[in-house]
């Protein structure tokens, strides 16, 4: 019977699906193959699991080299054109490795662990079915599964890092083409005119001490129009506030003569460009209007000037 296996030591019929005998426990060997010889397959299969190297994330960038170094790629260049030209030079890399990735067979360790697995699973299956009854090989089978399932996990890791390199491409991808261009000319105007404002508080504290060289001064290195006719209204309605006030003295001693000579050679000089400093500049010239017509009523009507209304502006 060639289903039948015979025991050497007690002369016992088993089935092949044994290799232990059922009536004396011997473990015996079919065709010269010991369970020495088999065990040594199952470990050079193990073995061969324990040499893939568990790969980190950066593995797992260059493992996906077709996919990852051209969107690497379209990445660089969205921000080449967005924000600076220096985010060409990773560019270049990413696109030579890309072009490289293209000529490279990809070694697919994943692949291969999986495939070596499928068939060390299968020996290990068949030992357990074959020899599972002997307690002590049991055992040493039981301490190989247990190794074997640690090293499984690494490798379900590395499928997650290579789940994480798709999110983190994706993500830098959807970033990098979504991120707004560098800022248009009008919102870095806006930009300066925000810093450049402080320094109206410091041209107002040289005003109240009547230092307008040092306020005139200032202006020079302002790069905003807005800024720089806010200050220069500033300071001349602040000079021009100054001589009323001599006129207005003046007036009190009845030099009226002298009042209406100072207050004639009050003049605003225009300084705005366009509508929208016109606009900034207009507020101080009809502050200063009103404070030349109020000082004009109070001079005697023969001493009186011609004001400029707000029209002439
Ligand atoms: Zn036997």
């Amino acid at each position: 019977m060639s289903s039948m296996i015979k025991c050497k030591e007690c002369g016992g019929s088993n089935p092949v699906s044994t290799r232990i005998c059922e009536f004396c426990g011997n473990v015996f060997s079919v065709e010269g193959k010991t369970l020495n010889d088999e065990l040594a397959e199952l470990n050079l299969t193990f073995d061969k699991l324990k040499a893939f190297p568990s790969p980190g994330l950066l593995d797992s960038f260059k493992n996906n080299a077709k996919f990852s170094m051209p969107i690497l790629t379209l990445v660089s260049a969205f921000l080449t054109y967005k924000i600076n030209g220096l985010f060409s030079i990773p560019g270049i890399i990413f696109l030579v490795s890309a072009v490289r990735a293209l000529f490279t067979k990809k070694q697919n360790l994943l692949g291969d662990f999986k495939s070596d697995k499928s068939l060390f699973t299968a020996q290990l299956a068949s030992l357990f079915g074959l020899y599972g009854k002997d307690p002590a090989t049991n055992a040493r089978l039981l301490q190989i599964e247990k190794e074997f399932k640690s090293l499984n996990g690494l490798y379900k890791q590395s499928k997650i890092f290579e789940f994480i390199t798709y999110g983190i491409l994706l993500t830098l991808f959807a970033g990098a083409y979504l991120v707004p261009a560098t800022k248009t000319e009008a919102e870095m105007a806006k930009e300066i005119i925000a810093t450049e404002s402080s320094i109206l508080s410091i041209v107002d504290s040289l005003l109240s001490e009547k230092n307008y060289d040092a306020a005139n001064y200032l202006i020079k290195n302002l790069k905003s129009n807005e800024v720089i006719i806010e200050l220069k209204s500033k300071i001349q309605f602040a000079q021009l506030e100054s001589k009323i006030k001599s006129a207005e003295i003046n007036l009190i001693n009845s030099n009226f003569e002298a009042a209406k000579n100072e207050l004639s050679s009050t003049l605003w000089k225009k300084n705005a460009t366009d509508i929208d400093l016109e606009f900034i500049e207009e507020k101080y010239y009809k502050n200063y209007i009103q404070l030349k017509e109020n000082m004009n009523e109070r001079l005697p009507i023969s001493y009186k000037v011609k004001v400029e209304s707000d029209i002439d502006y």
